[in-house]
């Protein structure tokens, strides 16, 4: 069934726009389809960790001042640790972010004398502050923790080769970053990230292999801890926070890797046994219970946007049809004006602040001007409806979120709008690549 023109118009979409979205919609369902499936599995997964763990309603309080014994953070660390299949598991909200979740288990990992190694690129932007790329104060480089990168082949291939090679004797650990980040590259399956790490522990079995997860989590049914990853961290204000953690990071992995990491979060000697979760818990819960399906929603969203685009002509990263291992996507505009329209139409779109207009801004840990647009309910979620542009070379725009897929539908359609209303698309544009939508459909 389908609602009519009726309420779009109400929010200021216009017929053509409608019209194409509705056509594109319905090339999908076969697509939708599946990833309902891998939020039915995951759903199971996340339930399954919170029965066997025996989640009671005394979990959802949370302590305050140190927090000794909070029966709440210690079972929801060991749920975590069940659905991602990991020894042990640290998910709290003194981690500030997903960059911080990364820090942490980066630098209570390593010690002065280590490499890094990076085969898949360069890690997401805020890391190269962390590692020391782009020299930072207090950055590992300057505790003497070195880094080596080898890039991706042309066709987004490992190179095996030069990886052999940049593995050392001090090669300690192995980030591999699952999604594109501010990049165009592909993103990697988890089945790909199994490979990388078979072949880095056939060489040296005692490095660490540590996945940015972030953005990865629940959009296939397994995770890169399934296959092999010492450690995997993430955001919660990104997929396994659900749209309702308002805060917080995790990293889930081998019981000394936590350890480490615990220890570095709190204190050596104090490790996980303080830290009070204060009143998120319930919402952490609740959360990762409805992250399933909030990731399944995004991830519509992101289909969709790639194949409205794609359809006008736009390069678009994941492509319309490729398979999906993460929820961003990446639509190239060319110019600075096309970034900036499509980020004011997420923004028109938002539950909250759609009346703010967003402009490019030099953003902390960025090295070019970034605009973002989020009318979040919590501030800076990325698993809600949101787009960063990096005002720079090659001006591609990274579309993100939507807690349902019905309004990450409705965001797209917005941010077409306002291409349209900008003038850098004309009305009779969306005609034709509706109407070449609906011959690919016959
Ligand atoms: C978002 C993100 C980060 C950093 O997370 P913040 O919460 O923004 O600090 C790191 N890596 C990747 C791939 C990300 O998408």
């Amino acid at each position: 069934m389908n609602i009519g023109y009726k309420m779009y118009e109400a929010l200021g979409i216009s017929r053509e726009v409608y019209e194409y979205g509705e056509t594109v919609a319905g090339n999908l369902a076969e697509r939708f389809a599946g990833i309902d499936a891998t939020a039915e599995y995951n759903q199971l997964k996340v339930l399954r960790g919170m029965q066997d763990h025996q989640v009671s309603e005394a979990c959802l309080l949370g302590t305050t001042g140190y927090g000794y014994n909070d029966l709440g953070r210690d079972t929801l660390e060991q749920v975590y640790a069940s659905v991602f299949h990991t020894e042990d598991a640290l998910v709290r909200p003194q981690i500030t972010c997903g960059t911080h979740a990364l820090a942490l288990a980066l630098m209570s990992n390593l010690r002065p004398g280590d490499e890094i190694l990076s085969p898949v690129g360069k890690p997401y932007d805020t890391l190269e502050e962390v590692i020391g790329i782009r020299p930072s104060r207090g950055s590992l480089a300057e505790y003497g923790v070195t880094y080596a990168q080898v890039d991706l082949l042309p066709d987004g291939g490992f190179d095996y080769e030069n990886i052999r090679r940049a593995i050392n004797g001090r090669t300690r650990l192995v980030t591999i970053q699952r999604s594109k980040g501010y990049q165009t590259r592909p993103t990697l399956s988890v089945a790909r990230i199994g490979e990388l790490i078979a072949f880095v522990k056939e060489i040296r079995p005692d490095v660490i292999c540590m996945v940015d997860n972030c953005y990865g989590e629940f959009v296939e049914i397994q995770e890169p801890s399934d296959v092999g990853a010492d450690m995997v961290v993430g955001s919660l204000i990104k997929n396994p926070g659900g749209g309702l953690a308002p805060i917080g990071g995790y990293i889930a992995g081998r019981r000394e890797c936590v350890e480490n990491a615990a220890y570095r979060l709190t204190s050596p000697g104090l490790g996980k046994e303080v830290g009070a979760s204060l009143g998120a818990l319930k919402d952490f819960y609740q959360g990762f219970f409805l992250a399933p399906t909030v990731t399944a929603g995004a991830l519509k969203g992101a289909i969709f946007a790639a194949n409205i685009y794609e359809g006008l002509g736009y390069d678009v990263v994941p492509d319309g049809r490729e398979s999906r291992h993460d929820i961003i996507q990446a639509v190239t505009f060319g110019t600075p004006e096309g970034v900036v329209a499509f980020c004011q139409g997420i923004q028109a779109a938002a539950p909250v602040d759609s009346h703010v207009n967003p402009e490019p801004w030099d953003m902390p840990g960025y090295d070019a001007q970034v605009i973002m647009a989020a009318g979040a309910f919590v501030s800076g979620s990325s698993i809600e409806l949101s787009a960063d542009g990096p005002i720079k070379p090659p001006y591609a725009v990274y579309f993100q979120g939507g807690l349902t897929w019905e309004h990450a539908k409705f965001g797209i359609l917005r941010s077409l709008q306002s291409l349209v209303d900008k003038g850098l698309l004309g009305a009779e544009d969306v005609v034709r690549a509706s109407e070449k939508s609906k011959k690919s459909l016959s």
